[in-house]
């Protein structure tokens, strides 16, 4: 099935305890769609850059399959840019710089070829250019998934949540989703945000895992993988999104049955995207690596127990 991903393609320049990046490859927009080719070979993606992105990486993305047709490319602009720097314990981060450059005035134009698609996510962006999407859209696509964060949440709340109202999934971090809920427990804040509209919430954890949620009481968890060494977060997030959905999309079920098994293709998928700086992981992973790395979020969480011995 068709998947369309709009998000940031940009550079970034990282800092970990491991190291320093200069500009690099980065961007929502990317990381998902990287993630994303892995599963399936119909995906297009809308963004913007400027005249200084290198046409190798645009080159690149297409010879995965991904259809750029949608990346307007801004004359004499420049590309979005964003820095960060992670802290010893690698969950938090600072940002250090945003320039938005092309991202700042983002009209999110849809080619005509890309009218029909049947999967949609929203990468991280203004949640007024996340709902022209999907205004955009000749036809509602069978699922439609969005990301946000706490910055959108700050300084355009009205706009969020009149995007929220439109999708089927959320994706957040644990802070964004006691944000956005006001509310401490995980379990309550679930159930204030699916109020707010989508039938399906995913709350990433970071090396806490992540949870499923839907609005039937339904509660699925996977464990992130225990890993003996994180080099750099930056698009874990993104890329999750880009497994969860990528293998929706692939497998064509959208059953709560079926979107746990999405939840521990992303999370498997975002276990590679954090063991080397920037995408440079998810560059040239082989179908088997993937299903190796998903069977060990099997086993991890995996037991027997007889009725006998409790
Ligand atoms: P994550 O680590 O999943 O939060 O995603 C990091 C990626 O998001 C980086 O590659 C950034 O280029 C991109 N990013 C950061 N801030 C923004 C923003 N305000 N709008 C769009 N993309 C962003």
């Amino acid at each position: 099935m068709s998947l369309l991903t709009v998000g940031s393609v940009a550079f970034d320049a990282i800092e970990t305890p491991f190291g320093k990046t200069d500009k690099i490859i980065g961007g929502a927009g990317t990381y998902i769609a990287l993630s994303s080719s892995y599963f399936t070979n119909d995906q297009k993606i809308v963004s913007v850059v400027g005249e200084d992105f290198p046409n190798e990486t645009l080159e690149d993305l297409k010879a995965r399959g991904i259809d750029i047709d949608g990346i307007q490319i801004k004359e004499g602009e420049k590309t979005f840019f964003w820095s960060g720097k992670y802290h010893n314990d690698m969950n938090s981060r600072d940002t250090l710089v945003t320039e938005l450059n092309v991202l700042g005035d983002f009209d999110p134009i849809i080619p005509e070829s890309y009218q029909g698609v049947d999967y949609l996510m929203l990468g991280n962006l203004a949640p007024s250019v996340q709902r022209q999407v999907i205004e955009r859209l000749n036809e509602r696509p069978k699922l439609i998934a969005m990301d946000t964060m706490n910055f959108w949440m700050d300084i355009a709340w009205d706009d969020l949540m009149q995007t929220i109202k439109m999708v089927d999934v959320l994706i957040i971090n644990d802070e964004e989703a006691r944000q956005l809920s006001k509310e401490y427990s995980l379990v309550k804040a679930a159930k204030v945000i699916m109020d707010m509209g989508p039938k399906y919430l995913i709350i990433k954890k970071g090396e806490h895992g992540a949870l499923l949620f839907n609005t039937n009481g339904n509660v699925f968890f996977a464990p992130a993988l225990p890993l003996e060494e994180v080099f750099d977060p930056t698009g874990a997030g993104d890329t999750f999104a880009g497994g969860f959905v990528g293998y929706l999309a692939k497998t064509d079920d959208i059953s709560f049955d079926n979107m746990k098994r999405a939840v521990v293709t992303g999370s498997a998928m975002a276990s590679f995207c954090v063991e080397k700086f920037g995408t440079e992981r998810l560059q040239n992973l082989s179908q088997g690596e993937i299903y190796n790395r998903i069977m060990e979020f099997v086993d991890l969480a995996q037991f027997d127990i007889k009725k006998e011995l409790v």
